[in-house]
């Protein structure tokens, strides 16, 4: 067989200040057909999956483009079109081929396009046509479109957050769609809105019973996959919101029923998979009251994974105001800080004002005197299996907490972003991580606690408050009982 293997994806934040231009995907991941000759990242790797899948089996495999950006706000129209017309480019150059793989966000909006998976996911079946299968690898932070399940084969989703399982889902899905090309399975896809905005982290039992539930369904009774996409909140599109999506084979009545069991599943248990937060001053003193540390405290507003500016000082600006010591904090996107501190040097102490610099929801600058630690160019973080770059990463301490500046904006996944500095996480009361979830993989070894902030900024969690224009159905919890508002 003939596969051909690809990516384009971010995750749009509407409502973010920092436009999505070329720069931001060169900086996070633009190859041109190579990608699977360099090491992965977590944009790349069900390509190399894919791809090894295949020439294990003897099949040939024609890459195309993979692009991913730092989840921001919309892409530029010209840079989208660039990057879609060069993927499908180079599938109709492909021609003839068996399956399409696809690895995509599904949150990504353009200037002029609220649903660009759909658009890609169409204009690819319009070149392969009818008879081609083509699967589509999705965060389950996607907005789920009618465009995109009328336009591939198989949608599949990761089940995880943290997405621990991108490569579980990439194997998944080269099973799901070579089965269907050889002839063994015809699927079809069915989809159930929840009426629901929110976030499920599933490292909260009641999700984690839900998680493990979804998979006990999977490769039984006719049942091929089940997705359950949590949607995006801060994506201002008509289809933002979590559904859930069941793959059956040949069987739409089949795969519908399900889904609709499973959205009432998730409707009931609404309240208890509800995820907590707290806010700065509970969760300082919460940290504080701790027999012994480290307290993990999420910034959670201010996640760059989903498209926040990484620089707010809400947080800081509490701990600073408290005279609470013992902290270390990151990381915190601030080229121009750091290029004083590589002025400086290490060593060298300055006056350094850090973050708040992007727009409103960062907060007010804070204005330290600092000492320049350690400055690390090209440091790097680990994310489940891959490597991924930050930048350079200054250590500096300031009033007695510790903080890690960098200039790749990203948000922080695992503790070695601290530790290749020099800095041991494990020995401080209280460290802060601008993350929502994905930095719990990486920490919960080293925590005593995990507590999640709800500070002002980008993403801040009140989800009946999201300001949307576009998207204008009635959803859970902004309103009771969505159901009955829309009827
Ligand atoms: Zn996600």
């Amino acid at each position: 067989m003939r596969i051909f293997i690809a990516c384009l994806g971010t995750e749009t934040n509407t409502f973010s200040p920092l436009p999505t231009g070329l720069a931001t995907y060169q900086e996070t991941g633009l190859f041109h057909g190579d990608a699977t000759h360099r090491p992965a990242t977590f944009f790349s790797d069900p390509l190399h999956v894919w791809r090894s899948e295949a020439e294990a089996a003897g099949h040939t495999v024609i890459e195309g483009l993979c692009a991913f950006a730092q989840p921001a706000g919309r892409t530029i129209r010209r840079v989208y079109e660039d990057l879609r017309d060069e993927l499908l480019g180079a599938l109709k150059a492909a021609l003839p081929v068996d399956i399409v793989l696809i690895n995509m966000h599904g949150a990504m909006a353009a200037e002029g396009y609220d649903d660009c998976e759909g658009d890609l996911l169409e204009r690819a079946r319009a070149i392969v046509g009818p008879g081609v299968v083509i699967g589509g690898e999705l965060d389950l932070h996607c907005h789920l479109t009618e465009k995109m399940r009328r336009s591939a084969t198989v949608l599949h989703t990761y089940k995880e957050y943290p997405h621990t399982d991108v490569r579980a889902r990439a194997h998944d899905l080269f099973r799901l769609c070579r089965d269907a090309a050889e002839g063994r399975t015809r699927p079809v896809m069915a989809m159930r809105p929840c009426r629901m905005i929110s976030m499920w982290r599933t490292s909260n039992p009641p999700i984690a019973r839900f998680v493990a539930a979804m998979k006990a369904r999977e490769g039984k009774d006719g049942i091929l996959a089940v997705s359950f996409g949590h949607g995006f909140p801060w994506g201002d599109v008509p289809d933002v919101g979590a559904k859930v999506l069941v793959v059956a084979d040949g069987d739409a009545a089949k795969a519908d029923a399900l889904a609709a069991e499973l959205a009432a599943e998730l409707w009931r248990e609404r309240e208890t998979m509800r995820p907590e937060t707290l806010s700065i001053d509970a969760a300082l003193d919460q940290a504080i009251a701790a027999p012994r540390g480290p307290v993990v405290l999420a910034d959670v507003a201010d996640n760059a994974g989903g498209g926040a500016p990484s620089d707010a000082t809400f947080v800081l600006e509490r701990i600073l105001a408290r005279k609470i010591t013992n902290v270390v904090s990151g990381l915190y996107w601030d080229p121009v800080a750091v290029r004083f501190c590589e002025e400086a040097g290490e060593g060298a102490t300055l006056d350094l004002r850090v973050g708040g610099k992007c727009g409103p929801d960062s907060g007010k600058p804070v204005d330290l005197r600092a000492t320049v630690r350690r400055i690390v160019p090209e440091a790097m973080q680990t994310f489940g299996t891959s490597k991924n770059g930050i930048g350079t990463a200054v250590w500096i301490t300031a009033s007695g907490i510790d903080l890690v500046l960098n200039t790749v904006r990203t948000q922080i996944f695992h503790p070695d972003a601290f530790t290749q500095l020099g800095i041991d996480p494990g020995r401080v009361k209280i460290i802060v991580v601008k993350s929502t979830q994905h930095f719990y993989a990486g920490f919960a070894p080293i925590a005593a606690e995990v507590l999640y902030v709800s500070a002002p900024g980008a993403i801040t969690p009140d989800f009946a408050a999201i300001p949307y224009r576009i998207f204008t159905a009635p959803y859970w919890p902004k309103v009771a009982d969505p159901w009955a508002a829309a009827r």
